[in-house]
């Protein structure tokens, strides 16, 4: 199988993407797996009415690959974007493809697919300056959960205790940074400091990690010092996960999920998931499994000639 990998090198070391990266090139080595991974800006685009192959690299024309991994992430700017729909157009397959990453890098944009498809989100309201608190307090409730729509990692993910403190914070950010994008969100309170990322692959609930903050803070991310443990998700959350992939088009995603009173909300969906500490949690190679994945819905033998 020839695949490709684009990745904004530029972005490492501080971003654990890269380590990721990596995790892909040694397990590519090992199936034997021919694999580069390219950066997005290096393409030259061509656009022509020619229908003939075209992929220009740092000036060099390379063959047709089986596969591309985009593992762009929320980054994903409109060049990628552009980069990712033209080899789509040339029916190159993707994990994941330009729409449905472009869908879930905008938070509010996922949980408005997400409730069109009858599926459980926490009840959400675009942020507009000056905030309306009345309506904040009517249709959500305090504590209230305030993020922006573009933040990953819990960053840019804050909950505010009542009112007042929700004023103070509303009229911070619009003088702070007037036309930034925030949503409010419904608290949900029993899935304090705890939520399960699902990982799915081509349909499939493949693993799935508790993880709960060590600190007391309402957020669970094992960036900010969370811990994961291995967890079997009961069916109904398996499903609802594998739900969420297919309502969004996304062919891999970690999706996270909270424990409402009864029942699950889901929290996001990341179409380029971070899982290093979901392999070191379950002892699990997600590489493998991607590649397994994608070699099932490309109709290729699960295992390349000659491998081991
Ligand atoms: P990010 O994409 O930056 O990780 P999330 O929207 O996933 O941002 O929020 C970070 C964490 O905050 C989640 O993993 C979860 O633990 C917690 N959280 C987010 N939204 C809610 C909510 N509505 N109610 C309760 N906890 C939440």
């Amino acid at each position: 199988m020839r695949c490709w990998l684009l990745f904004h090198r530029e972005l490492a070391p501080d971003v654990p993407e890269a380590a990721e990266v990596m995790r892909f090139q040694q397990v590519a080595a090992r199936l034997g797996i021919d694999l580069k991974v390219l950066q997005p800006r290096d393409f030259e685009l061509i656009v022509d009415s020619a229908d003939n192959w075209s992929a220009i690299y740092q000036g060099k024309s390379l063959p047709k690959p089986d596969l591309i991994i985009a593992r762009t992430g929320s980054e994903t700017s409109y060049f990628t974007l552009a980069v990712l729909r033209h080899f789509e157009r040339q029916g190159v397959a993707m994990v994941n493809g330009p729409t449905a990453i472009e869908s879930v890098a905008d938070k509010l944009q996922t949980l408005q697919i997400l409730s069109s498809a009858g599926l459980p989100i926490p009840k959400t309201i675009l942020g507009k300056f000056p905030v309306d608190v009345g309506v904040v307090e009517r249709e959500l409730g305090f504590p209230v959960v305030v993020k922006t729509l573009k933040g990953t990692r819990g960053n840019g993910v804050l909950l505010c205790k009542d009112r007042e403190q929700f004023g103070d914070l509303a009229n911070l950010l619009d003088g702070a940074s007037p036309g930034a994008d925030f949503i409010f969100q419904q608290y949900i309170k029993s899935s304090h400091g705890r939520d399960v990322r699902v990982l799915v692959v081509n349909g499939k609930a493949v693993a799935a990690m508790e993880r709960r903050s060590a600190d007391g803070s309402f957020k669970s991310n094992i960036s900010l010092g969370g811990i994961g443990t291995c967890f079997d998700p009961p069916p109904e959350m398996a499903e609802l996960a594998v739900r969420v992939t297919r309502a969004l088009g996304l062919d891999v995603a970690g999706i996270d999920i909270l424990f409402d009173t009864h029942g699950y909300r889901i929290c996001e969906a990341n179409s380029s998931p971070g899982f290093q500490g979901l392999e070191k949690a379950c002892g699990i190679s997600v590489p493998d499994a991607i590649f397994a994945g994608m070699r099932e819905r490309l109709g290729l033998p699960s295992r390349p000639r000659g491998s081991s």
